[in-house]
């Protein structure tokens, strides 16, 4: 390995690490203010996302800003938050058509 590839892979393992650890901080919190049942079918599976109402990319939010945001953050099963960004994707595909 050239050690410029060395160097890349261990960022990239870093920085892997450090948002597996944000993301576990950021659930928690999250898990605490808004509980982890699902807001449309009402499991709660271990496996919960948060998702953000307006559609933002809620994957790579630190947790800085998700605690002043928490309040537009929904609790989903994995299942319920496919479907919604489906659901999303399909509805601006419609809105585009409109247009
Ligand atoms: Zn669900
Ligand atoms: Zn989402």
């Amino acid at each position: 390995m050239t050690p410029k590839k060395e160097y890349r892979g261990r960022y990239k393992e870093y920085m892997t690490k450090y948002y597996k650890a944000m993301y576990r901080k950021t659930k928690k919190f999250l898990i605490s203010k808004l509980g982890n049942k699902c807001v449309i079918c009402g499991n709660s599976k271990p496996r919960m996302v948060f998702h953000e109402i307006h559609g933002k990319p809620h994957k790579t939010l630190t947790f800085n800003q998700v605690i002043k945001l928490w309040k537009n953050f929904v609790p989903l099963c994995s299942h319920c938050h496919n479907a919604l960004h489906r659901y999303t994707k399909y509805k601006e595909k419609m809105r585009e058509l409109e247009w």
